[in-house]
């Protein structure tokens, strides 16, 4: 397969010369391309191996490749123009490639997302040649992709046995690896206090507008130290990111009640992480479902809240006790049986 990387053949159909160099996707490394093979890429018209060879070669995120133009098994679904002979050029499926370690790599790194299939292939192979060769492969490229690629397999099927690796990507981090990555592969991968030491010294750090949009990447803790943090950093506008936070980081009762006593901005936020904590039990996200602690009888719950909406009156106030209190019963800990 890398072949044409090598050789003079055009990189999508790699038997004739490539005549081209078409920079459409990055004009850093354009793609090297014979004339009909330029000529059904920019028509969305590859067929599925031209596709898969140059998901390979460069990356499946590339716009040209992305899969608003093209199936996971590489069939054009927005083509500009007429397929040719698509069905005499089949991509190869899993199960042609995952007997052997270095074809499935070859075929996890030409999928726009991974998913339960490909998990279960890696996990079918012996865990330290798993961990060999994708160590190998993430200090092969700077390739983000292959990087990020790396560490969503580790999370997802060596867990502990790969702390190194995560260990060495924080290194990379932030020029070739995104947070995101970092922290679900440190939740997976690394002793607890580890994991949320690394990925809340980075998040404290961040602007306000980018720990938003990266506040459900600390969800996976379950960290008390993310409601001090809240205390400490709440601002209008009061989106349900500070709420469902709240709610996976092991509120209190002492502390939902320290928030309504407090008024806006924190009330709000109490009341987000009650309707947060209830979701996630009717939803049956029991990974997600951290119970209240110290949660009383319903009477005093009620009793409450309804002070705070004394207080308080807007609609939006009244409708979200109401769905607390027509789901207090999910609040504490749950048989899931029973729900
Ligand atoms: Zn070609």
């Amino acid at each position: 397969m890398t072949q044409s990387l090598a050789s003079n053949l055009c990189e999508a159909c790699d038997s004739l010369p490539a005549t081209v160099n078409e920079p459409c996707d990055d004009e850093a490394r354009p793609y090297r391309l014979c004339a009909d093979c330029q000529h059904r890429l920019v028509q969305r018209s590859l067929r599925p191996m031209e596709w898969y060879r140059l998901a390979l070669h460069h990356c499946p995120h590339n716009f040209s490749l992305h899969d608003d133009f093209y199936l996971d098994d590489g069939t054009a679904d927005q083509p500009k123009e007429e397929l040719v002979d698509a069905d005499l050029f089949p991509a190869p499926s899993l199960s042609d490639k995952a007997a052997n370690l270095n074809d499935l790599w070859e075929f996890t790194i030409t999928r726009h997302s991974l998913n339960e299939a490909i998990y279960e292939a890696w996990k079918r192979h012996p865990q330290a040649l798993v961990l060999d060769m994708l160590t190998r492969n993430y200090e092969a490229s700077k390739n983000a992709h292959w990087k990020s690629t790396v560490l969503e397999l580790v999370s997802n099927c060596l867990g502990a046995g790969a702390a190194e690796l995560v260990r060495r990507a924080w290194l990379d981090y932030p020029e070739c690896m995104h947070f995101g990555a970092l922290a679900k592969a440190s939740v997976a991968c690394l002793p607890t206090e580890e994991g949320f030491s690394r990925c809340f010294a980075v998040f404290k750090q961040l602007p306000l507008k980018e720990q938003r949009s990266r506040m459900m990447y600390m969800y996976d803790f379950k960290n008390a130290q993310m409601l001090d943090w809240i205390e400490a950093h709440i601002q209008p506008p009061v989106t349900n990111h500070w709420g469902d936070l709240a709610s996976q980081s092991g509120m209190t009762w002492q502390r939902v009640v320290k928030w309504l006593e407090s008024g806006r901005p924190m009330s709000l936020v109490a009341l987000d992480s009650l309707n947060g904590v209830a979701r996630a039990a009717e939803n049956g996200r029991w990974k997600m479902h951290i119970p209240i602690q110290g949660l009383p009888h319903k009477n005093e719950v009620e009793h409450r809240l309804r002070a705070y909406e004394a207080t308080d009156a807007a609609p939006a106030i009244q409708y979200s006790i109401d769905c607390i209190l027509k789901r207090f019963h999910l609040l504490g800990p749950q048989s899931e049986l029973a729900v």
